[in-house]
């Protein structure tokens, strides 16, 4: 049974185009003018690194290149999400339809994760909130995350179902977790696509529809590893065989062949 969704926020739930073009313009020029090099060279850097890097986020992107994270982050809080996003009934709807806990998992620093989903009118709409705190680690860097995350709401990863636009940053598919992409990750290739990605969606308003699905395929696959088990458990298995013989008796191997 699916238990928990996790989402990421931006490119996946929402999408303010003007207000990530400025994000980019952002994070362009601050690594232009840090490493005195062209837009040019920051954006090839930009890109190089985000394939590179094992979860290539634009925080670890900023330590890679000896900049710091912390920098970014100051720099985000320069954008104020309320003035690009406004509510938006139909994610809110899709939020509404999937009916198990659900967690925002966003590497934007915490207050403007608050105002963009205020702003979007799905502040409510989570069980869990997980942003990245001043002077905090950006929580998308680590499995330790994830791990606090099952255990806050006592689920296997098998149980989770991980949605994102960005597989190395958003689905740990490593973990165990079931995973869905929403539209074409420009970062990934077709091989870690086709390892790493469960289903691909082309907008997040068919979740609900795929959460469900995920859910047939989990249900079909704990029934398949308990089948071969459920065979081979010596308690289980002789009453099996006397049922099926009808005699009462446990059968010897030798006899079973006759
Ligand atoms: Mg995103």
């Amino acid at each position: 049974m699916i238990k928990l969704v996790v989402f990421d926020l931006d490119e996946t739930l929402l999408n303010p185009v003007e207000m990530y073009k400025i994000y980019v313009a952002l994070r362009t020029a601050t690594i232009a003018a840090r490493l005195g090099i062209s837009l040019d060279k920051a954006r090839e850097k930009v890109a190089g690194l985000k394939r590179e890097l094992p979860i290539g986020t634009t925080e670890a992107v900023f330590d890679a290149l000896g900049i710091g994270k912390e920098v970014w982050r100051e720099k985000m809080l320069e954008v104020d999400p309320r003035k690009f996003v406004e509510p938006d009934p139909s994610v809110k709807g899709v939020l509404d339809s999937i009916n198990v806990s659900k967690v925002l998992l966003t590497g934007l620093p915490v207050e403007q994760m608050l105002e963009e989903l205020e702003a979007a009118g799905i502040l409510d709409s989570f069980d869990l909130l997980v942003g990245w705190e001043k002077g905090g680690e950006p929580p998308k860097h680590s499995s330790k995350t994830w791990e606090s995350i099952f255990a806050r709401f006592g689920v296997r990863p098998q149980e989770v179902v991980a949605v994102g636009n960005e597989v190395s940053t958003d689905l740990p598919k490593e973990l165990g977790v079931w995973t869905v992409l929403v539209g074409n990750d420009p970062f990934a290739d077709a091989d870690t696509i086709r390892k790493k990605v469960d289903i691909q969606i082309d907008s997040i308003l068919k979740l609900p529809a795929v959460v469900e699905k995920i859910g047939q395929m989990q249900e079909q696959q704990h029934a398949e590893s308990i089948e071969p088990s459920f065979g081979r458990a010596k308690g289980v298995q002789p009453n099996l065989l006397n049922l099926r013989r009808g005699n009462g008796t446990i059968p010897q191997p030798s006899k079973l062949k006759e």
